[in-house]
This record gives C-alpha cells, structure tokens and sequence, in this order.
C-alpha cells in the first residue's frame, strides 16, 4: 500500500493545507523520506464531522450481522496489510517487530470480539416491563428499554499503541461496534502506519456499501484540529489516551461546549505493587525479577507500568532491593517513541532523584543511541512519600520507586494517600492475608483492576477486564476503555412507552425475531 500522506475525509483522500508534518525515526533521530503528512484545517474538521453526522442514522440501525461483517472485514484488512504495516510503524516507533506483531494480533482480535459482541446483542440490554393495566391506585404503562449509540465519536490515537490503541484500535472498535460513526485524529508519532490502517477502514465502508461519513481520519499539527474536533457540534463523545494536561484540556472543552458532551480520558497512573512481609519472606528475588520485567517492558511506556513499590521494612525488604537493583542493573536503554516523549522522561527522572529524601537505588545500562531512555530505580521512606505530592506523578517511562513503611499501618496509610489508579497489584502469600483483607477495601476505591501475585502490564481484551479508573487514571471512574465493556461509554437508554408493534425496534418487538436474551418483568429469558 501506498502511503500519500494526505487525510482521509469519507470516501476522499484529502491533501491538508496547513503546516506539513514528516514523519520520524525515534531510533535513528532521522526525519523518513517523503511524503510529508498535509495537516488539517478547521474546515477538514466540519467536513469530516458533518459526514460523520450524515452516516449515522443509517449505520446505527444497521442490521447486527452487517455491522459484525464490517469490524471483521476491518481486521482482515490489517492482518492482510502483512510485514509492510509492521516494518512501518517500527521505523515509526522504535517499538520491536515482535511487539508490534503483537499488537497487530491484539488489535486483530479485539475487532473480532466486538464483532461476537454486536452478533450477540447483550449490549443492547433488551428490558420489557409488561402493562399493568389493573394496579391501583394507577395503572402502569407497557415499557421496553433499549441502548442507542450515542452518536459520531472524536478518538485521538494513543502515541504508545499505535495498532492497539490507535486508528482501528480499542476506542475505534468500541465506538464502531457501539453504531457511531468515527473521526480519528491522527497521532503524530506514527502518521503512515495511520494512513494504512486508516485507508483499510476506508475500503472497508466502501466495500460495505456503507455511508462514507462512517469513518475519517484527520492529522493535525499544534491543537487547533484536536480543539475543533471536540468542539463540534456533531461530535457525541470523545476517546482519548495520552497526558494529563492534554486529556484535561480535552474534558475543559467538551464541558464549556452549549451541548456539554463525555470524553474518555485515560490519562495517568502509577500503578502500586504492595510487596506483603509473607510473599517477600519466600521469593523475594523472584518478585524482583518480575517487578523489574515489568517495569521495562517496552521502555516503560505502559499506562499500566509500576511506578511504586511499597513494602514494609525488614531483611526480606532489603533482600528485594538488593535483587531488584541486580536486576534493573543488566537492562539495556530502550528507544522510546519520540523526542518529547523521551524528553519528558528524562526530567520525571532527574525530578524524582533531585527530591529531597529520595535516592538512587539502581540505574540500566546507558543510553548507545538518540531518544533511548535507561532504566531508574529509587528509594525513599513512607514519611517522605506522603509528603511530597510530586512523588505521585506519572514519570512515563521504566522508572519506579520503592517506598519502605515501618509498619502494615504506614503501608496502609500511603495505600490510603494514593489517587486513582488503573490497577493496583499485593504481592501475598497465605501469611498475608489479614493484611491483604484491610487493603482490598482501600484499593477498591482508588483502582479500577486489582491484582494478586501478578504484575499490571498485559491488559487482557476480554469481557470482564476493566481498564478505568478514578481520576488521574481517567475521567470517568464508571468505564473501561479496554474490553467489550468499553462499548457502553458509546451508548445511551431509550424507553418506549406503550409503542404500538409496527413502531418498536427489532430487539424489543413481541417474539424476540433476532433472538436475544432479553429481561422480560425481571427475570432473564431468551424469548
Ligand atoms: P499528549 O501530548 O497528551 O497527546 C495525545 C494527543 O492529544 C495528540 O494527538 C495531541 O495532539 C492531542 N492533544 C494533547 N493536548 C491537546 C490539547 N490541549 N488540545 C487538543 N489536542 C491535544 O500525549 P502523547 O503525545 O502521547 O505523549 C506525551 C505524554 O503523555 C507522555 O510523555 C506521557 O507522559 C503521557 N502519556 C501517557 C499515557 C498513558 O497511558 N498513561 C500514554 C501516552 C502518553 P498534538 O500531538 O497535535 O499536540
């Protein structure tokens, strides 16, 4: 496939007009040869949007097989894009093809599930409450719920996933799944590897025969395409990985627009790991280890990676350290994705090293090329983390630090101190299970997916996992953004109140024609 650089706007390939972007080799410093990547104007936004707006009516009542079909002919084309989407986004990136064969197959994947999902029609949650027509003292009405998507949908690509989390990746899938059409802006760490799996979406509605507001995807330099995107009158709702400060903006904007919509933010999280006495006591190099994989798989930049460790004080403690430092020691620097991205890392760093009270435990191998980022590990004692707000912030990258309590109360106390996490992790053995019983309360507050003996990195796309949290980790602590769950921040419930037959949706008519298990007065039924 031919990468042109230009945008894609329905069924049209549009060359931007405002300033050119060119793509980048993070692991080399080098700019890509040509082409440069047009960007868009407000204009290319509205246009974009208003097709968006156009499509959607006719998509979201779509027959349920027809919306299935597409997601699957979705994944096809990418898997079908072969080594070329690969070999791309790794000189994009600097991320290793084996890792991005991963991703293609995750992002493969997570289309296909959503796809059974859409088939199988539980996220429309069918509910029919028969009419009462004898209760006094008033008679109650015939009522049949139903979800609705929401309406065209803004996602910006995520810089760390660029298959999974990016054009065609879990925000898309979802909102796709969900009957909502989607604009997507274009990360600009990997605009070709966008183009591609972009213009396979493309094909895709065409091939379909579907409206071509369905899709577009726009590339922006500065903000003003992001603003305009979620400013849009047309635009229902947002989805979006990245900082902080940009996720912020982004809930600022859609909160101040006349018609205030939701964004989904997923944002930041340092991801705790409590290291119980019991589980230290018995292994405590091999949780080293595995603390250590998992803090530098794939140079940190993870939403899920460990930023903290926390233990209480003791020669299993100290026994950790030691391995942890032995470790983190061997590890080579790692490309990270950009420039700034790499920038950025290398100021947490040197900000976490330069607080008072924190020190460096351990550091990777130096850097032997542009933009590669060395592992760090630092100390510091419970007094000193709870009082510095700053040791809380996301360093994005393979950096942590170990937080050493006095006692089971001080660890319960910065269990207690923490803001809202994606995943929160206890170390344990059978030793440590009073302990553990007074954490999992705490951390049922402040984490939307809690592990045991486990580590947080690898997010399973699967129908139970959660990948939400409350604020930083994201902006609404009611949704995931990973699994089939992920569909419900697209949709909404409709009630239809004494509807006569001809009018009612298909998942609500008498006789259950596309035969889901709907709940007919409270009880489950597949009738
Ligand atoms: P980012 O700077 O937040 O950018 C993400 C996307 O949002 C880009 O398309 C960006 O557009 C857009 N954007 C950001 N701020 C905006 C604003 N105020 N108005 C309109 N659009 C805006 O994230 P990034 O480029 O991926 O990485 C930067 C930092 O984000 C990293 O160093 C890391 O700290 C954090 N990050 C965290 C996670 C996580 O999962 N926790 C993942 C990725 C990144 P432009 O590129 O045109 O500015």
């Amino acid at each position: 496939m031919q990468i042109t650089g230009d945008m894609l706007i329905g069924g049209r390939a549009v060359r931007g007009t405002e300033k050119p972007l060119t793509a980048f080799n993070p692991a080399t410093g080098e700019a890509i040869p040509a082409p440069a990547f047009g960007s868009g104007t407000a204009a290319d936004v509205d246009a974009a949007c208003k097709l968006a707006a156009a499509a959607f009516d006719a998509y979201r009542t779509l027959p349920l097989d027809e919306r299935a079909e597409f997601l699957e002919r979705i994944a096809d084309g990418i898997a079908a894009l072969g080594d070329a989407l690969t070999e791309r986004a790794h000189a994009e990136t600097g991320l290793p093809k084996a890792r991005l064969e991963g991703e293609r197959g995750r992002t493969v994947g997570q289309l296909k599930l959503f796809a059974q999902e859409v088939r199988q029609g539980l996220w429309l949650t069918p509910t029919l409450d028969s009419a009462l027509p004898d209760r006094k003292p008033l008679p109650r009405a015939e009522l049949r719920l139903q979800k609705v998507a929401l309406g065209p949908v803004a996602v910006f690509g995520a810089s760390n996933f660029p298959l999974a989390f990016s054009v065609a990746g879990g925000d898309t899938a979802a909102a796709l799944a969900a009957g909502c059409p989607v604009v997507v802006k274009a990360h600009g760490a990997h605009l070709g590897t966008s183009e591609m799996v972009g213009r396979v979406i493309q094909q895709a509605v065409k091939d379909m025969g579907l409206p071509e507001g369905v899709f577009s995807l726009i590339v922006g330099a500065g903000r003003s395409v992001g603003e305009a995107l979620v400013a849009h009158p047309a635009i229902k709702a947002v989805g979006f990985t990245g900082s902080r400060a940009g996720g912020t903006a982004l809930m600022r904007i859609a909160a101040n627009r006349p018609e205030p919509i939701p964004v989904y933010a997923e944002m930041s999280s340092i991801n705790p790991v409590f290291l119980l006495p019991g589980a230290l006591g018995s292994r405590s190099a091999a949780i080293a280890q595995g603390f250590v994989d998992s803090l530098v798989l794939g140079a940190g930049q993870f939403c899920t990676n460990p930023g903290l460790a926390i233990g209480i004080e003791g020669p299993a403690l100290d026994e950790f350290a030691q391995a942890a430092a032995q470790a983190l020691g061997v590890k080579p620097a790692q490309t990270m994705l950009t420039a700034g991205i790499h920038a950025a890392y290398e100021e947490g760093a040197r900000r976490l090293g330069d607080t008072v009270g924190v020190s460096a435990l351990a550091q990777g191998q130096p850097a032997s090329g542009p933009n590669q980022a060395f592992a760090a590990l630092f100390v510091t004692d419970a007094k000193t983390f709870l009082a510095q707000p700053t040791l809380e912030d996301e360093v994005f990258g393979p950096a942590s630090t170990l937080v050493r309590c006095k006692d089971e109360a001080e660890l319960l106390a910065v269990a207690e101190h923490f803001a809202g996490q994606l995943t929160a992790t206890i170390q344990m053995d059978r030793d440590d299970v009073p302990t553990a019983m007074r954490l999992v309360p705490i951390l049922e507050r402040k984490a939307g997916r809690l592990l045991v003996n486990g580590f947080p990195t690898g997010v399973e796309v699967a129908h139970a996992m959660v990948h939400g949290g409350p604020f930083p980790a994201t902006s609404d602590s009611r949704a995931t953004s990973v699994g089939t769950s992920a569909m419900e921040r697209f949709l909404r419930p409709v009630c239809y109140q004494d509807f006569p037959a001809e009018l009612l949706p298909q998942a609500l008519a008498d006789g259950n024609p596309l035969g889901l298990w709907r709940r007919k007065d409270g009880e489950f039924v597949k009738g």
